[in-house]
């Protein structure tokens, strides 16, 4: 069978114009001129605020506002939009369910997390943990950089309220298996939470078949804007959950002696939302589901595995994460610091990303200070590819390492 054509979409991404390769997509996205058409007409002859004006324009808003959730819950599978609730991202959805589902957690009770975890799916819940005298397990990666789900799964305990992983690592890349893991948490009685936010721009997603109880993801790695996100829970978890943040439009009375809350999403969206960064998630949308899915994901797949084929020969070079990474190639150069690496391919031309990518403990247990990291998008080409290994060469030689 002949491959698939790969995909040649640069010219839609005025980001990338110029002689240069931008490896750093799972950091954030750029954006497709149609995104950038859709948030400057928001912004223009478009523009109003949503839910509050009894005027025309601002209706028409809110009618696209709501159209736009509506699309979100339709890309994610989610039975109804009103399981959608717009956040800043994936940092503030589980901030959300941290101080919100998070009250009802006892002293004794635990939460669980993998290694492989976003500082932003550990951080929250060590808070909440303190001030609910709660714990925090985590469970182990395995030795090709996966969650170790038959470990994670022995450490659900008749106390665990709440499992929490990464869909796809932004580290490693491995994609977890979470229809297996949420029905573990269930049959424990747990909840599950899932940090999609390198899953959304590259796997098709259902919530039903997932299983899960929480899915997070943000806009700004689906080739959206920065600063919207969604939190996306079941209807009855969300109306059982009590509000985080009071303000404007989260409300349904309010006396002095006592407020009364909106239903949900309402409940958990205080003050006036981010409008163009809403419609502009819309916008991402349609143009990642006009192209598939399945197309990006077979696209970055083979990316992925043209660079690691072709950096086999180079052997300083370790790979990080399993064969199968989604997109994603962290790696370590022995003698050379990934910041090195980096400087040297940014003189190159190409923009990877060197550091810990915001999950220190996972670095630890690599038993590496960082990594550099190449991370793929839809518009990404076999010549980056090949820019990046050319690039490597060059600092391998610089640094006289083979
Ligand atoms: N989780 C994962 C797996 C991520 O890759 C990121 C972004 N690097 C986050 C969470 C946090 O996302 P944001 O900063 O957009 O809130």
């Amino acid at each position: 069978a002949t491959a698939p054509a790969m995909l040649d979409l640069k010219g839609d991404f005025p980001g990338l114009a110029g002689d240069w390769a931008y490896l750093d997509t799972a950091a954030t996205a750029q954006k497709p001129q149609a995104v950038i058409d859709a948030i400057a007409r928001c912004y223009g002859p478009d523009y109003a605020t949503v839910h509050r004006g009894v005027y025309e324009r601002s209706a028409t808003m809110t009618l696209r506002f709501e159209e736009a959730r509506a699309r979100v819950a339709r890309f994610i599978g989610a039975a109804d939009p009103n399981e959608v609730v717009f956040v800043r991202g994936a940092t503030e959805g589980i901030n959300l369910v941290a101080n919100s589902w998070g009250q009802r957690l006892k002293p004794g009770d635990r939460i669980l997390i993998s290694a492989l975890e976003h500082h932003s799916n550990i951080v929250p819940w060590q808070m909440l943990c303190e001030r609910a005298g709660a714990m925090l397990d985590v469970a182990p990666i395995t030795g090709d950089g996966r969650i170790d789900e038959a470990a994670l799964i022995a450490m659900i305990r008749p106390e665990t309220r709440l499992v929490s992983i990464a869909h796809v690592s932004n580290v490693l890349g491995g994609t977890a298996d979470v229809r297996r893991i949420a029905d573990a948490a269930h049959a424990a009685g747990a909840l599950l939470l899932v940090d999609g936010c390198q899953a959304a721009p590259r796997l098709a997603l259902d919530m039903a078949a997932l299983g899960c109880d929480f899915y997070v993801f943000s806009g700004h790695k689906l080739y959206g804007p920065t600063g919207i996100g969604v939190l996306w829970a079941r209807a009855d978890l969300l109306d059982s959950m009590p509000p985080w943040q009071g303000g404007g439009a989260m409300i349904e009375t309010v006396t002095f002696e006592r407020t009364s809350y909106a239903p949900p999403p309402g409940r958990f969206e205080a003050g006036t939302p981010h409008i163009e960064g809403v419609i502009g998630l819309a916008a991402a949308i349609d143009y990642v589901e006009a192209i598939g899915l399945e197309r990006i994901h077979a696209h970055e797949a083979a990316l992925v595995r043209q660079a690691r084929s072709a950096l086999q020969g180079i052997n300083s070079l370790t790979l990080h994460g399993p064969d199968d990474s989604a997109g994603i190639l962290s790696f370590s150069m022995q003698g050379v610091h990934p910041h090195d690496i980096g400087t040297i391919l940014d003189e190159a031309g190409v923009a990877i990303r060197a550091g810990h990518h915001c999950a220190q403990p996972l670095m630890h247990i690599l038993g590496v200070p960082a990594t550099a990291r190449a991370s793929f998008g839809l518009y990404s080409s076999p010549r980056d590819v090949q820019r990046l290994v050319e690039g490597l060469a060059r600092v391998s030689r610089i640094f006289g390492v083979k």
